[in-house]
């Protein structure tokens, strides 16, 4: 079925990010409501790059815990739609605001699913590099999916790629990452991505940023510090053995050591739950 612009209608603004204005819309004709990401026409060449790589990428996914799209839009001017399925209950970080923390139960099953996304983008040569509780979104059906591909990058191009590519989000940066984009050197993509999962899916759990004290300002200076030269955070006493081991196969500092997302897909953790 092809849907055109012009059978939607608009809602509501559900969210508004660096890439452009997301709206909930209503399809006319079937009533089915879909999220469409608006990006202005820019004449900045690094905006237009990134465009273009988080098309391409949605384009050629095909996982149900990645975000599907359902249609590209080009508008006259330049301006680019993208409609992709509506995630009804929102993002990870916003159910954490509303709802609070989760448990040890519901985080097994929002990783197994995340990893899942995260092992088929790998195998697929493709790093996200913007893992975090924001890009990670959820519907009534308790699915869970890896959104915004703004930043992504698609590994097996050279590895400047056609442009060079923006910084993300610098909390939930690895240290060998934030080292490179800030020292110089190299990193893997995929690891890196791992290591924002495993600080993404701590934080759901004690409910703040875990790599600074509570009350610390996220700087620079402090996040600094933290990633690059603080101990790996661990979980507090109440967690389970199995739940300690997972975080910790997650953070590591060193790249060698820290677990693949089909290795991690096979920790106790994610096998003995009753989902
Ligand atoms: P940006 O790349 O500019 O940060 P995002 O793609 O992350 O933009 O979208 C911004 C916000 O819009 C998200 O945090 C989320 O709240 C909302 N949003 C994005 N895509 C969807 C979707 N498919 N379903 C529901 N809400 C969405």
């Amino acid at each position: 079925t092809s849907i055109s612009a012009a059978d939607l209608e608009t809602l509501e603004l559900l969210g508004q990010g660096n890439g452009g204005k997301v709206y909930k819309v209503r399809h006319k004709q079937t009533s089915s409501t879909y999220a469409l990401k608006l990006v202005s026409n820019h004449s900045d060449h690094t905006v237009r790059c990134n465009l273009s790589r988080e098309i391409e990428i949605l384009r050629c996914t095909d996982s149900s815990h990645i975000v599907r799209c359902e249609a590209f839009f080009e508008q006259p001017l330049g301006d680019i739609k993208i409609l992709m399925e509506f995630m009804d209950s929102g993002s990870l970080e916003t159910l954490l605001k509303d709802n609070g923390t989760f448990s040890e139960a519901k985080l097994a099953h929002v990783a197994r699913q995340v990893l899942s996304g995260l092992n088929y983008l790998h195998t697929h040569n493709i790093a996200h590099r913007d893992i975090k509780p924001a890009n990670i979104l959820v519907n009534s059906n308790m699915e869970v999916k890896i959104a915004d591909f703004g930043i992504s990058k698609i590994m097996s191009l050279t590895s400047e790629g056609a442009c060079s590519s923006p910084v993300g989000t610098f909390a939930y940066m690895s240290p060998e990452r934030f080292n490179k984009e800030n020292c110089g050197g190299t990193y893997s993509g995929y690891a890196s991505d791992i290591w924002s999962f495993g600080l993404t899916i701590m934080e759901l759990y004690v409910g703040r940023y875990p790599l600074l004290p509570p009350g610390q300002s996220p700087d620079w200076p402090s996040l600094m510090l933290a990633i690059c030269f603080g101990e790996p955070p661990s979980l507090p006493e109440g967690a389970s053995q199995e739940f300690k081991s997972f975080i910790e196969a997650c953070l590591q500092k060193e790249v060698g050591k820290r677990w693949t997302a089909g290795q991690l897909l096979k920790h106790p953790f994610l096998s003995d739950v009753g989902f």
